[in-house]
């Protein structure tokens, strides 16, 4: 449509004119969802030495390799007793053996361990009665990690796997990217904060606080401007202080209509705009370029818009700045269980509720699909992407979902006599 950037296209210059922030260095106790600015290389193995797998009896596998072992057992001769966190002191050789606990050092000499459920024992003598392999239950050093290999390479979101594997590698302290300030502004004459007292005819200003809870879910720190006033100076003087974060975000008044001043302000502040509409439903009126160097975002400012172009735009942005290496959420292919129709001109999201029944994914919309309807982003877990050409969806047509939360299986109700079933619910 005319004068309208396709979704796809307004993604790629938002991520073209996005570069990631610089790196700082914190404890490994505050990494987790963190992204990591170092290669994460070992310097040492690990495991750093050969050890047993089991709790058993290190020894040589020449002494017990013979077939017949239950009916013949063979006895050596038990010289020490090595713990785990102790080290052996003696060799194992012909015809001997040392007990020895899982996570233990392989003594020299021994290159076998048999568990100990294997074996009938006192102090000094061991009698086993089932051969093993050669190298049986020994871990060998190096198998995890090996000296010298890059484990977890510059970009990799930290996970509690990555927390765990930093600690083997003795990295209390990493570097990281930094997180990116995102400064939010609501416009609107009509808003009242939450901190104000208001008459019945504001509208409290929402979008703050649900932009706010998205950059923080991105890995970004909201910086809350709060409301501007719908005229020109007032926005000019919030936008301005706005750009000492990384982004600004600002809300409403990006349409065509009186009272909306974003794009003149905007452009008073010498931006370099690249786009003021995009080809979507919701969220078409929607601004970006940069000014003085920092990436500006005008939303729309109905509250389900306004979430739906920060899911599209913005959160790549954050994402993208934050050192992440992909942007987009996960995306699965369901089949749609309703009607649906439009005009084959915007590609739509509508919010859905994906479930997952029998091993298929299915999904259905949250019902009123109106712009100003926040319920519908609180019911959904998921937007339905409906391509700008599509004119019908049908019952069993295959539609493309991208996830906005996992909690779609295992859930409470899907686990009967649980002691939570029977909780007292509104809805
Ligand atoms: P606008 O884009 O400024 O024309 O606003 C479109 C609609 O969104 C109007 O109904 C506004 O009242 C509403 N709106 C704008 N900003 C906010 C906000 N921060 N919180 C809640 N609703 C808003
Ligand atoms: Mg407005």
């Amino acid at each position: 449509m005319q004068g309208l950037t396709p979704l796809d296209e307004a993604r790629k210059v938002v991520l073209e004119a996005t570069t990631p922030l610089g790196l700082e260095k914190i404890p490994i106790l505050d990494a987790l969802g963190r992204v990591l600015g170092e290669d994460i290389v070992a310097e040492r193995d690990n495991p750093p030495w050969d050890n047993s797998a089991m709790d058993g009896f290190a020894v040589r596998w020449e002494d017990i390799k013979q077939e017949h072992a239950i009916a013949k057992p063979v006895t050596l001769k038990v010289i020490e007793d090595v713990p785990a966190g102790k080290t052996p002191t003696q060799t194992v050789g012909p015809g001997q053996a040392i007990r020895i606990m899982t996570g233990a050092p392989i003594p020299k000499g021994a290159d076998t361990v048999i568990k100990v459920e294997d074996t009938e024992h006192t102090r000094d003598s061991v009698k086993i009665f089932k051969p093993e392999a050669r190298g049986a239950n020994i871990r060998p050093q190096g198998e995890d990690v090996k000296k010298g290999d890059c484990i977890i390479a510059t970009g990799t979101r930290i996970r509690p796997a990555e927390a765990g594997m930093l600690a083997i590698l003795a990295k209390s302290f990493v570097f990281v990217y930094q997180r990116p300030r995102v400064a939010i502004l609501s416009t609107g004459d009509e808003l009242a904060d939450l901190d104000e007292r208001f008459s019945e005819d504001k509208i409290i200003n929402s979008n703050s606080y649900g932009l706010a809870a998205a950059v923080q879910e991105a890995g970004g720190v909201p910086i809350l401007l709060g409301i501007a006033k719908d005229q020109p100076a007032a926005l000019k003087e919030k936008i301005s202080h706005g750009l000492n974060a990384d982004i600004l975000v600002l809300s409403g008044g990006v349409s065509m209509g009186d009272y909306d001043f974003t794009k003149a302000v905007f452009k008073d502040l010498g931006a370099e705009m690249n786009f003021w509409k995009l080809a979507i439903r919701p969220g078409q009126p929607l601004a970006f370029g940069k000014i003085q160097g920092k990436l500006a975002f005008g939303l729309p400012g109905n509250p389900v818009s306004s979430m739906v172009t920060f899911e599209q735009l913005v959160r790549p942005a954050i994402l993208k700045m934050g050192g992440h290496r992909s942007y987009g959420r996960p995306i699965v292919q369901a089949i749609f269980q309703e009607k649906f129709s439009k005009k084959p001109d915007r590609r739509h999201f509508l919010r859905g509720i994906l479930t997952r029944e029998d091993g298929v994914f299915k999904v259905r919309t949250t019902g009123d699909q109106g712009s100003g309807i926040l319920t519908s982003m609180v019911k959904a877990n998921c937007l339905i992407d409906v391509p700008a050409e599509v004119e019908r969806l049908n019952p069993g047509d295959t539609v493309s979902v991208q996830l906005l939360s996992g909690e779609m299986w295992l859930r409470e109700e899907d686990v009967p006599q649980t002691t939570t079933s029977g909780r007292p619910s509104c809805c």
